[in-house]
């Protein structure tokens, strides 16, 4: 053995000093090892290479590199994060924020046994797939309706189980990409059922579905909402209705991949034109999809609903039903969530992305305000600014509503920098830089949020 080597003290007696006696006291025993079996690997090449000559090493140090190790290691890797950037449904930062009763419910029934899968009334099997059903039907008019894990699966769901073999009708402008490499002929393809692509990406006619139908093999008109981008300018598309008229006339199920799920009337939000899952099911459509963490403002899922009860009871059938099914903590957030929509109101004032969404440039600039007020005392250089909020989450694309946001500047620090350093902190808070600028928008960082801005904005100058 190198002679240098011998200047490292065993492990040993390493363990058995008074500081690493207290890091065992809080933290667990193998983690600790391992992390000091690599600190001394680096010791030890370091010795080899010489840089360290006749000196013995050092436990405090040492002890101070292992603690420094741990913190990193048992931070979360998940965790809270301001959204500064204006993009209320942020899929990146984990879209909708749940409702107090959300939360709630999913703690509680999470806490303990539930009847997720038992009829309490006869003390029998259940099925977790009635949860979330009465009140689907109720706030869509559906006859039927199925919960899953998210948006995508229940789109697969639906071809599979309704066109599996057969040919699907979609428009060339709805072959779109959803985002996170989420294609819909790839989707397709992949759930066992065969694209036929209809019309041009501007124009598409009824009756290019019917022609496209003239095969003989189609098992679904599929209408996929355009959610994420715009089409202009010379454009035409089949009518739901007259989608729904030819599906009649064909024997083919419409299905409508409606993404987003606003339960409400997007007018009384401000926000433009789009149709709500009870409008499409009322138009005729056999399933229609939505998400459960878009505007619906819930968790995580993805919903079918049927004018009919027929395909969805296949659906539940189905083996691919059970490789997509739901946790019980979805399901309790989804009823809690979809429980508000029964007084429009109660929804309005309720979900946070709803709140948010209807928040008053008064309102912000008066936020703005106080968060200046707050950081007068501080070294860096904050004013309210005008700024637009988005929808995100591939919803209403090209819309924008005003707000208010802060805009953050340090003496020689350059805006990319800042937003470094801000991301950095133990709440990571994300901005968006525009015009040169760190800019903070105020929409989307929540209200009850404003006093770790401020400490997050504070702690900057430092
Ligand atoms: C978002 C979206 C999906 C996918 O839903 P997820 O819940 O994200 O899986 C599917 N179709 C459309 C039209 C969408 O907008």
């Amino acid at each position: 053995m190198n002679d240098k080597l011998r200047l490292i003290p065993s492990v040993e007696l390493i363990t058995q000093t008074d500081q690493f006696i207290e890091i065992f006291k809080n933290h667990p025993r193998a983690l600790v090892l391992s992390i000091l079996n690599v600190e001394i690997e680096q010791l030890r090449n370091r010795m080899l290479k010489g840089e360290f000559h006749d000196k013995t090493v050092e436990i405090i140090p040492l002890a101070d590199s292992v603690k420094k190790e741990l913190l990193i290691c048992e931070k979360p890797s998940l965790n809270r994060v301001l959204n500064g950037t204006g993009v209320i449904l942020h899929t990146n930062l984990g879209r909708a924020i749940l409702a107090k009763n959300a939360l709630a419910a999913m703690g509680m029934i999470s806490a303990g046994y539930s009847n997720l899968e038992y009829d309490i009334s006869n003390g029998m099997r259940g099925s977790r797939y009635d949860h979330c059903s009465l009140l689907l039907k109720e706030l869509t008019g559906a006859q039927s309706a199925l919960v899953l894990n998210n948006g995508a699966s229940a789109l697969v769901m639906a071809l599979r189980s309704m066109a599996f073999g057969k040919e699907v009708l979609v428009s060339r402008g709805e072959l779109v990409e959803i985002g996170g490499g989420f294609r819909i002929p790839e989707i397709l393809e992949c759930s066992g059922a065969r694209l036929v692509e209809v019309g041009t990406t501007n124009r598409t006619r009824i009756e290019d579905y019917r022609k496209a139908a003239g095969s003989g093999k189609a098992g679904m008109i599929l209408k996929v909402h355009r959610s994420n981008f715009n089409i202009t300018g010379f454009t035409e598309e089949a009518s739901l209705s007259s989608l729904v008229g030819l599906g009649r006339e064909l024997g083919l199920p419409v299905v409508h991949d409606l993404g987003s799920g606003l339960l409400i009337d997007p007018g009384s939000l401000g926000l433009p034109p789009e149709p709500t899952p009870k409008e499409s099911l009322s138009q005729g459509t056999d399933i229609v999809i939505f998400s459960g963490d878009k505007l619906l403002g819930g968790p995580q899922a993805g919903i079918l609903v049927g004018s009919g009860e027929e395909w969805i009871t296949g659906m539940r059938k189905d083996p691919l039903c059970r490789a997509l099914r739901v946790d019980k903590m979805t399901l309790a957030g989804l009823e809690a969530t979809l429980s508000l929509y029964r007084d429009p109101n109660v929804a309005m004032a309720e979900v946070p992305i709803l709140r948010m969404l209807s928040a008053s440039v008064g309102e912000l600039t008066e936020r703005a305000s106080m968060l200046i007020a707050a950081l007068a005392g501080a070294s860096i250089n904050v004013e309210v600014i005008d700024c637009c909020s988005v929808m995100g989450g591939g919803t209403f694309p090209g819309f924008e509503l005003p707000s208010i946001g802060l805009s953050v500047e340090i003496l020689g620090c350059s805006p990319d920098r800042l937003a470094t350093k801000l991301r950095s902190l133990e709440v990571p808070t994300v901005g968006r830089v525009e015009k040169d600028l760190l800019l903070i928008d105020l929409r989307t960082i929540l209200q009850d949020q404003d006093q770790q801005l401020i400490e997050n904005l504070s702690s900057l100058c430092s």
